[in-house]
């Protein structure tokens, strides 16, 4: 048999060699799937992209499935690298499958009398939906239309068919824009006198297949060509175009996929929906992608064939409640469907099937889609239905989704006026202004703008708009059209066929119940409302999130099993509340200088900086000593007894000081001041790089009295705090540190302070004091450090900026280059470098624990919640990571998963 094939060395390729075993020189490029047996399984999805692997699994169960065979993603991988060349030998592997194909289902391919007709299918290992070509029907021409005509009983079956052969093959294969085709099927229709293209008869198809022949013709230059073969192998290297289409690369770098050589093809024999009455195709997911109820969740269309159902052409029926009355047999067979593929991959699955008179087939199944509300309730009523167990639940719940819980709800007792409803397709509340367009909205966004996007349907080449709009609005389509399911994807709040929104996008307006709306008119949206998605005119105030119900449940599951600390960066009384209420064990940074941007504050701050000598500095200084206190006190208060580190001032004082005229001459005259002298002081503290300037600890070495307040301001406020009984654990921790003498010299003021001021309360209070590791030559003399140190917290964003020489203010002109040139794998800003700056941090956690063996060690950077940086803290041995607020339960789930993960618990599937 031909199953392997020797291959001639590939042409030239920009890729260096493949890793041995892949390059020996025969590779085997095509599976087979059908008749209950496969050459591949449900583990293969790298070879065989998702589709494949699912397609050759459900074979094996067995469900129902058309037989057909799969191209391996390896074959896109290298046609690709070949500048888009199919590789010798792979279509005589192809005719080989067919021939299997042929076998299985009795029909030969391009034959008059009885054709076999395939669909060429896309499918990545990651799924990409609408993203990258299907092509349905090949196999056709004008003899064996006439044979499937004859065969079927059925002619306007088959010219139906053909028709949209025609169409998808000179869109999606020789690009030919759709709407040339759809121009054509409308004037039929209305020469017809019919509205729907299922009421098209014989004759009015005919004419269609004719015309659209026509228009292929003139634009691809070439009739549409009658060998079937010369069909297939246009589609199959269409669809690995598609892999490099815009859209395709849109999609993976906004969903972080990489790595991944190419799509697999599936080409597939094909059943056919759209046989007549008794005949249907349907899309649907097992549970409730939206909620995760647990609830057969589907749509279906009666003699209808392929993208129909999602393309808002007509309007789905849903099968919970018109299948019954349709078919009883195909219901009750689907429900059954919808058990054995749970029981079978023990997660959601969102499955394709089409009933070819009366005979169901299963086109393909995934894990499904859902949102974060989904995918919580999901893996929480799962556990208890025994189909997982709790560490399978964890991991089944993305730590970064989580955010969608996180956010905002429509305070209930808002004034909202309805002005339309439509499909809650993705929860959440939303509030923009109008933008008809996605490029309108990415433009807008840009300009910090909060957008809704209003789009009568939304198509794939939206997606960058839509990305960045703060809700979505259509006026067509279900809960599976394209809107629907991107914007779940997303997590963006998405009211779905609101039909009462008439769009005139060409005049940017929009006419809901008899209002007229344009780009300047503000909308809200609730697109998590049942039964119905909600439109409201104008901003609707929104509340905070709470913790609850299954989303509890889980973040208890994630406690159980983390090790790392889960602490939170807060500046305020207010943050610190919240952020106990998410869970945080603690704070892991305040910033002192947010506390003097208030009006009174920055005054006597400027008072103090302005000051020209010791005495005059202490002198402000004192004025500000009682509101760092009070600052302190209320924070102590909220934590109730878990630690807090405070961070000692850390900007450069230019930033504190007003740099227009205007603002520089009334704070010389409210501080009896000359003008000149201000100025001159502003100018003196001008610095070329004032983050590598005189900042951080360095403040306090050259001015401790600066530190001298900080710290009693401090221990005061625990003396005062503990007399009130409530315990306090303050960490007084000096910014930018880069050598132990630093460290030494403000020891020696920090305690001197903190004892004076147990001896004037007569109380002692416990206090540690630390540094953050943000200078590199701190992480490479940690030894050192630990000496005076108790304890570390790694400030990863100076880290990262001062081990790249990258300045955080600045990068952002050049790291997206870098990031889509691969020489970044990742903004390292975002997501903690492992490799380089995550080195530094290991090694400065050893390098501190060899002097001091209990040396707490944390990070206090915005990496603290970032999911994948949290792992890698955990790996280090961190004691905790210390996050915004909002990023808390996002940590402690990312936590647990680490911790999961590294004790190679591979969770057991099965209870
Ligand atoms: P996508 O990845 O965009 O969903 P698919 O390859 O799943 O693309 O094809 C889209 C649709 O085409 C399917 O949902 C199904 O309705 C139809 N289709 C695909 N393969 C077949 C087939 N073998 N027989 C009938 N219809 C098919
Ligand atoms: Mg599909
Ligand atoms: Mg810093």
């Amino acid at each position: 048999m031909a199953m392997t094939i020797a291959r001639k060395p590939k042409p030239a390729s920009k890729k260096p060699a493949k890793p041995a075993g892949k390059s020996s020189k025969s590779v085997k490029r095509v599976y087979f799937f059908g008749n209950g047996k496969a050459e591949g399984n449900a583990g293969m999805k790298d070879l065989l992209g998702g589709k494949g692997a699912n397609l050759a699994d459900m074979t094996l169960v067995p469900l129902p499935v058309p037989p057909g065979f799969t191209i391996t993603t390896d074959t896109c991988g290298d046609y690709n690298d070949a500048g888009q060349r199919l590789p010798k030998g792979l279509m005589e592997e192809v005719r080989a499958n067919i021939a299997k194909v042929e076998k299985a289902t009795g029909k030969r391919f391009g034959d008059a009398a009885n054709p076999l007709l395939v669909a060429a299918r896309s499918g990545a290992k990651f799924s990409m939906p609408g993203m990258m070509d299907t092509v349905l029907n090949i196999g056709l021409n004008d003899k064996a239309v006439e044979g499937l005509a004859k065969l079927s009983n059925n002619e306007r079956f088959a010219y139906d068919s053909y028709r949209r052969l025609i169409n998808m093959f000179g869109d999606t294969v020789m690009g030919v824009d759709h709407h040339h085709f759809e121009h054509e099927l409308s004037a039929v229709k209305r020469a017809k006198g019919v509205e729907l293209d299922t009421q098209l008869d014989v004759d009015g198809l005919k004419e269609v297949v004719d015309r659209y022949k026509a228009v292929y013709e003139k634009h691809v230059g070439s009739p549409f060509p009658n060998d079937p073969y010369e069909q297939l192998e246009a589609a199959i290297e269409a669809v690995f175009k598609s892999w490099m289409g815009d859209r395709a690369i849109k999609y993976r770098e906004l969903n972080d996929i990489r790595g991944v050589r190419g799509t697999a093809v599936n080409v597939q024999a094909m059943v056919f929906g759209n046989m007549g009455d008794d005949s249907a195709t349907g899309v649907a997911f097992t549970r409730d992608p939206s909620t995760g109820e647990n609830v057969f969740y589907g749509e279906f269309l009666v003699n209808a064939q392929g993208e129909d159902v999602v393309a808002g052409i007509r309007t789905p029926l849903e099968c919970k409640t018109e299948m019954g009355k349709w078919s009883q047999r195909s219901w009750k067979e689907l429900q059954n469907v919808k058990s054995v593929l749970e029981k079978r991959y023990k997660d959601v699955q969102d499955f394709e099937f089409t009933i070819e008179k009366g005979k169901l087939y299963m086109l393909q199944t995934r894990n499904g889609k859902r949102t974060a509300q989904a995918a919580v309730r999901i893996a929480v009523e799962m556990v208890k239905e025994r189909l997982i167990d709790e560490k399978t639940a964890i991991l089944r719940v993305e730590p970064a989704s989580l955010d969608q819980l996180l956010h905002p709800t429509f305070d209930p007792s808002a004034d909202k006026q309805v002005i339309a409803t439509g499909l809650p397709a993705s929860p959440g509340a939303a509030v923009g202004k109008i933008a008809f367009t996605a490029e309108e909205a990415e433009q807008r966004v840009a300009a910090g703008e909060k957008i809704i996007l209003v789009r009568r349907e939304t198509e794939p080449a939206d997606i960058g708009g839509m990305h960045v709009s703060e809700g979505i609005l259509t006026s067509t389509g279900g809960m599976t059209s394209h809107a629907a399911v991107v914007a779940r994807g997303m997590g963006t709040p998405c009211v779905a066929g609101a039909g009462a929104v008439e769009i005139d996008a060409a005049n940017k307006t929009c006419r809901i119940n008899g209002k007229t709306y344009g780009p300047n008119d503000w909308l809200s949206l609730d697109g998590g409302k049942t039964p119905a998605g909600e439109v409201y005119e104008g901003q609707v105030p929104t509340v905070e999130a709470t913790l609850s119900g299954a989303f509890a449940q889980i973040m208890k599951w994630a406690d159980k099993y983390r090790t790392l600390k889960v602490r939170t960066n807060a500046d305020t009384p207010h943050d610190s509340e919240v952020a106990r209420g998410f869970g945080a064990e603690g704070i892991g940074l305040t910033r002192t200088e947010h506390m003097f941007f208030d009006p009174q504050r920055i005054h006597n701050m400027r008072e103090m900086i302005l000051a020209t000598d010791t005495a005059g500095r202490e002198r402000a200084l004192a004025k500000l000593l009682p509101y760092q206190k009070e600052d302190f006190v209320g924070i102590f208060t909220a934590m109730k007894g878990l630690p807090v580190t405070i961070r000692l001032l850390d900007p450069p004082l230019h930033e504190f000081l007003p740099h227009g005229e205007k603002d520089q001459r009334a704070l010389a005259e409210s501080l009896g001041m000359s003008f000149e002298q201000v100025k001159n002081r502003v100018q003196q503290l001008h610095e070329a790089n004032p983050m590598l300037g005189h900042r951080g600890d360095r403040l306090a070495i050259t001015y401790p009295e600066i530190l001298i307040m900080q710290v009693r301001a401090i221990i005061e406020a625990a003396v005062e705090c503990k007399k009130a009984g409530i315990k306090v654990l303050p960490e007084i921790m000096i910014p930018l540190a880069g050598t132990k003498q630093e460290l030494d010299f403000l020891k020696k003021h920090t305690v001197e302070t903190a004892n004076a001021v147990f001896k004037e309360t007569k109380t002692r209070v416990d206090y540690m004091y630390g540094t953050m590791i943000e200078v590199p030559r701190a992480a490479i003399t940690a030894d050192e450090l630990a000496e005076t140190a108790e304890f570390f917290s790694f400030g990863t964003n100076d880290l990262t900026q001062m081990t790249f020489g990258y300045s955080r203010d600045d990068a952002g002109s050049f790291l997206p280059e870098y990031v889509k040139k691969e020489i970044l794998e990742r903004d390292p800003f975002q997501s903690l470098d492992t490799g380089g700056v995550g080195k530094l941090v290991g090694m400065a956690v050893k390098l501190g624990r060899s002097t001091k063996s209990n040396l707490k060690c944390g990070i206090c950077g915005e990496h603290g919640g970032d999911p994948r940086s949290v792992e890698f803290c955990h790996q280090v041995g961190l004691d905790y990571v210390s996050c915004s607020p909002f990023r808390v339960p996002i940590a402690r789930l990312a936590a647990a998963h680490a911790a999961i993960k590294q004790n190679g618990a591979k969770p057991s599937k099965k209870k």
